[in-house]
């Protein structure tokens, strides 16, 4: 199954930026569609109020079932205090899936760990450029998988990219995802050095698109084993975790995760 691990949807509310404006999803989903892609991570654009960005992606995901797959967004800075509550809301009432931080407003915190610890989360982090904070989050949690976006820059930091090869060859709970990686051989040395179990497919849909972030990934010219890990496996066994396991967990563990995994499929 073909899964784009990195797309937004929802109205951000700063209105400098188109990622902090809007994020309509009509054009994605047609191309994506042309693509062969059959499921997609959508978080919310920038916003300055993620309570309310969760709320709308959540209606938004629920109108295109099952397609999408929300993941929330927190501020680690702006909701400290109320991160836990946060997450609380976005997996039993909103059903998302997983977790968004970005740099550029602040990087995950131990407050923002813990609780996507709690509720077993996959947490999908944009370190913008500053890989050494992996060197910090990943040991600190190595139960949490966290997923590096853009191979630690959107910005084309090639520096970045080379550690957080590293780091994808170093932390077990460390994958990276491939959008909007500019420089192709940093995904080659990324599949040669830490092996392709450890990329995702993204897009960064709506604004880069999905077909052309796809032929990246065709370009590696890998063996369909692992060109379909990064395409969808890899994603799928971080976002859906085998029901089976889920229950051998719950017995050893707090209340939390028995909401958190209750409609796993
Ligand atoms: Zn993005």
């Amino acid at each position: 199954m073909l899964i784009d691990g990195h797309c937004h949807a929802g109205q951000g509310d700063q209105l400098t930026a188109p990622w902090n404006t809007d994020a309509p999803l009509e054009s994605y989903l047609r191309r994506a569609r042309r693509a062969g892609i059959v499921r997609t991570v959508v978080f919310p654009a920038f916003h300055t109020d993620y309570a309310t960005a969760n709320r709308e992606l959540a209606r938004i995901v629920a109108e295109r079932q099952p397609q999408l797959v929300g993941f929330a967004m927190v501020n680690a800075k702006s909701d400290a205090g109320r991160v836990r509550e946060m997450l609380q809301e976005a997996v039993m009432r909103l059903k998302l899936r997983g977790v968004k931080v970005h740099g550029h407003e602040a990087l995950p915190t131990r407050e923002v760990c813990e609780a996507v610890r709690a509720f077993r989360l996959p947490m999908l982090v944009d370190v913008a450029g500053k890989a050494h904070v992996i060197d910090m989050f990943a040991p600190q949690y190595p139960d949490v998988n966290f997923i590096i976006a853009h191979l630690g820059s959107f910005a084309d930091d090639w520096r970045a990219h080379e550690r957080v090869i590293e780091q994808l060859v170093r932390y077990p709970n460390v994958y990276a995802d491939t959008s909007g990686v500019r420089r192709f051989d940093y995904l080659v040395q990324a599949v040669r050095r830490a092996g392709a179990k450890k990329l995702i497919f993204g897009s960064d849909g709506p604004w880069l698109h999905p077909g052309l972030e796809l032929h990246k990934i065709k370009l590696l010219g890998l063996p369909a084993q692992e060109e379909a890990l990064i395409l969808g496996g890899n994603a799928s066994r971080l976002i859906f975790p085998r029901a089976v396991g889920v229950r051998h967990r719950r017995r050893n563990t707090g209340s939390v995760m028995q909401f958190a995994r209750h409609d796993v499929r």
